[in-house]
């Protein structure tokens, strides 16, 4: 029988090492949780990043791909499906907004969106091709594409890849002083997250994505919040721009989109926005396709029930009790998050990160580390109150080193 260590083995001679996942294979998921190879089960309390919103092979989601593979995968563009009205209608409903621009990724619809910022930027506002700036915050993490890369600051994620694309300022995130001076007369837009991911869940202060709203609408704009983390019901609510009462002009959704089953990302935006394209000037071969729309479609049905953002939001007070009484043990540094999402800071004392992920899938619970100190917990929506409070009772116990 082949190990885990052989397969570790034949994918790190065989996979680009760009990653360095934790020692564990897994072979079948259900809901919350993870079964290695040798039978050994996990709660996971990273969701994919939050792609698992649903959990793993969320019956309704696995039904309605199931159905759809019977019927018809992929068409491309080139034609017309009998999905894909309803997605772009419904994803465009869902957002309190008119248009949908179908693609796969993350990354992908956040270059998506650069171009449509651009293109409005030409076409609307008229600031010449070559002029268009977008402003963007430090710590961001909005893909791994080039021109995505070009604009962030993490220098791991960045060096030794340029030429760099041009048209970008950075402003620290959270500070609407600087924002304002950012605002020249050629910017096209600015773009965030609303609660910043990978830089270990950074809410920004109360007030700063209001500020970012009222500043960007005096100065013609475009607002596009990266929610591809953030959004769809993880911090209780559908997007997480609604905890400060925020609409923003431009959606960039990912992740939970695809119910962990297929890739599906879009823009979503006004006719006056994503209105700017002409036939030929974008596309994607997959994006949009039968089978992700399916799935796409059972998520924004299940979104609309309300139930999920509800879970998110009561289970999240749940979690935020129970790490904020970590704080007072001193193996903790700082607690930040909203809903089902939290960055954790491990004092030094306690370990590293990744020393503090390994502790814990030695005891079959699967968090990863992000940027040294921190531990970032998001758990699928659907985990229970007990397996929920059983991980952080894990979590406590390999920060006391019980
Ligand atoms: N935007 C944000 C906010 C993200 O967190 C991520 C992924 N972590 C992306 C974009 C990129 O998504 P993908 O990996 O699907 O390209």
């Amino acid at each position: 029988m082949t190990t885990a260590q052989d397969l570790i083995a034949t994918a790190d001679a065989h996979c680009a090492p760009t990653y360095h996942p934790l020692p564990v294979v897994i072979a079948t998921g259900e809901g919350a949780w993870l079964t290695d190879v040798a039978g050994r089960r996990y709660l996971d309390l990273l969701a994919g990043y939050s792609a698992l919103n649903f959990g793993h092979r969320n019956p309704r989601l696995v039904e309605a791909a199931r159905r759809q593979l019977d019927r018809v995968t992929l068409t491309s563009r080139a034609f017309h499906h009998d999905r894909f009205a309803a997605f772009c209608a419904e994803l465009a409903q869902l957002c309190g907004m008119e248009m949908v621009l179908p693609a796969n990724t993350g990354a992908e619809a956040v270059e998506s969106a650069v171009k449509t910022a651009r293109k409005w930027g030409y076409r609307v506002k008229g600031v010449p091709g070559e002029m268009a700036k977008i402003v963007v915050a430090g710590g961001n993490f909005h893909g791994r594409t080039t021109t995505v890369i070009s604009f962030s600051t993490d220098p791991q994620a960045r060096a030794d890849f340029g030429p760099y694309t041009p048209g970008f300022e950075i402003v620290p995130y959270g500070d609407l002083t600087a924002m304002r001076s950012a605002l020249t007369e050629n910017t096209v837009a600015v773009l965030l997250e609303p609660i910043q991911g990978e830089s270990g869940v950074i809410v920004p202060p109360a007030g700063y994505l209001a500020g970012v709203r009222r500043l960007t609408r005096e100065r013609n704009v475009l607002f596009i919040a990266d929610e591809v983390q953030s959004g769809l019901g993880r911090t209780g609510r559908t997007f997480a721009c609604e905890h400060e009462g925020v609409v923003p002009d431009v959606y960039v959704l990912g992740k939970a989109l695809g119910g962990g089953i297929v890739p599906v990302s879009a823009v979503v935006s006004s006719a006056e926005v994503l209105g700017v394209f002409r036939p030929g000037e974008h596309g994607s071969t997959f994006g949009g396709n039968p089978l992700a729309c399916a799935v796409a479609l059972e998520v924004i049905a299940m979104l609309r029930t309300g139930e999920y953002q509800e879970r998110a939001a009561r289970l999240g007070e749940r979690l935020h009790g129970l790490l904020g009484e970590l704080l007072g043990t001193g193996r903790v540094t700082a607690v930040r998050g909203r809903g089902l999402w939290a960055g954790v800071d491990v004092a030094p004392a306690a370990g590293t990160g990744r020393e503090i992920s390994e502790r814990l899938l030695a005891r079959g619970v699967l968090v990863k580390d992000t940027h040294g100190p921190t531990v970032r917990i998001g758990p699928p929506l659907v985990i229970g109150d007990e397996e929920l409070e059983w991980g952080v009772e894990q979590l406590r116990e390999v920060l006391s080193g019980d």
